[in-house]
């Protein structure tokens, strides 16, 4: 039996760090002797320029019928216009609804080579190692009426945040879970003293909790910890949140790290693929990097960090992903950067193909 996995490349650096982060999974694959079977198919803007469409049917087929996808980016400027009919991102949100990926897991570790390369002290960053966890489906982003409209003599605009109990209880349960094979500890992040949506999810938050007594539990209001992942990160573990306050803090949480050019994601939902795993969604939380696209200059290590998020939530290979997430390490500290960590004594400026040809190099010392 074969592990059926499709790379979406995408656009821009999407091509040239998933590249890199494929090539890696084929030393994995051929190292333990597990069968991979790898597909590629078009998403995003090269996608409506080939298909008039970001997602062609074949596409999302073949992503109904995988174990696991991994994804470079889409996006870039010739295809931006926010009026456009059809736009790359679409793609990314028709996936997620058509796999129903609810949980988007980003987790933030420093590694302590590039900690100076984080705007943070380097005392506040030290050991930093938590994940956090984006309900991906619902909220505001989702609910309805979500409008401008006239009234009277005044433009007015509405959105509406809904939440539901099930779609609340799996992703607290997801966290909880999450929790338990780590540091066991879940910060539910809210805004319960003004939204409803939040006290609801308050409510269910501690009634999950009840179920999880090994892990230590806290609720925060999404101001303070918006103040408290800058102050103090090191003091978090699973943060768990709604859709619009997980857009907001991932994004803050990612600067802790220093470059977007090495932070992962993974969106899972509830479907379970052949390996008995989530089947799951892997991507880079950078864009598509028009600025650098083609030119050998894109840091591939967050594409091949999803890779390992890949083989340890989608395919059950933990010891496989450490690897991969030692050889990242070893690799940085071994003094190689990309022209976005570039600088510090003793280091040394590789390209995009050189930084993936290291990391496979690493891969293969560390598991002889
Ligand atoms: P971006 O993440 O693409 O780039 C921001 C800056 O970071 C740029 O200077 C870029 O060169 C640099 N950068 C990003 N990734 C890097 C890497 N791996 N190595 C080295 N440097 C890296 O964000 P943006 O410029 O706001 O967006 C560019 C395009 O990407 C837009 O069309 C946007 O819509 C799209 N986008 C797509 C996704 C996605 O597919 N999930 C996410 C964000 C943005």
């Amino acid at each position: 039996m074969a592990y059926k996995i499709l790379v979406l490349k995408g656009d821009g650096i999407g091509p040239e760090v998933v590249g890199e982060a494929l090539q890696v999974l084929k030393v994995i694959a051929r190292r333990s002797a597990v069968n991979m079977d790898f597909k590629e198919a078009h998403i995003g803007g090269h996608a409506i320029d080939q298909f008039g469409t970001p997602m062609p049917e074949d596409t999302l087929k073949i992503a109904q019928d995988s174990d696991a996808i991994l994804l470079g980016a889409v996006g870039g400027p010739k295809w931006d216009n926010p009026g456009a009919a059809v736009r790359p991102e679409q793609a990314l949100l028709g996936l997620r609804k058509a796999l129903g990926l609810f949980a988007n897991m980003r987790p933030v570790r420093a590694v302590k080579e590039l900690i100076g390369a984080s705007p943070l002290k380097p005392e506040i960053i030290g050991t930093v190692d938590l994940v956090v966890i984006r309900e991906l489906t619902g909220g505001i982003y989702y609910g309805q009426p979500s409008e401008k409209r006239q009234h009277g003599d005044q433009r007015e605009a509405v959105d509406t945040c809904f939440y539901d109990e099930a779609e609340i209880v799996r992703v607290l349960r997801f966290a909880f879970e999450l929790a338990r094979n780590r540091r066991k500890k879940v910060t539910s992040v809210d805004k319960a003293n003004v939204l409803a949506t939040s006290r609801l999810w308050r409510e269910i938050a501690a009634e999950i909790a009840r179920d999880f007594k090994d892990v230590a539990f806290e609720n925060q209001l999404v101001d303070s910890m918006a103040m408290h992942l800058l102050r103090r990160p090191k003091d978090f573990d699973v943060v768990v949140t709604e859709n619009m306050f997980g857009d907001i803090l991932t994004d803050e949480a990612s600067v802790l790290a220093g470059s977007m050019g090495l932070l992962p994601s993974a969106s899972l939902g509830e479907e379970l693929n052949s390996a008995g795993f989530r089947v799951g969604l892997y991507e880079p939380i950078h864009g598509s990097a028009p600025d650098i696209a083609g030119r050998d200059e894109a840091n591939p290590l967050a594409a091949i960090l999803s890779a390992a998020m890949l083989l340890e939530h989608s395919l059950g290979m933990r010891a496989e992903a450490e690897i991969i997430e030692q050889a990242v390490d070893g690799v940085v500290k071994d003094g190689h950067r990309t022209r976005d960590l570039a600088g510090g004594s003793g280091t040394k400026t590789v390209g995009c193909k050189a930084m993936g040809r290291l990391v496979r190099e690493k891969i293969e010392s560390l598991d002889a």
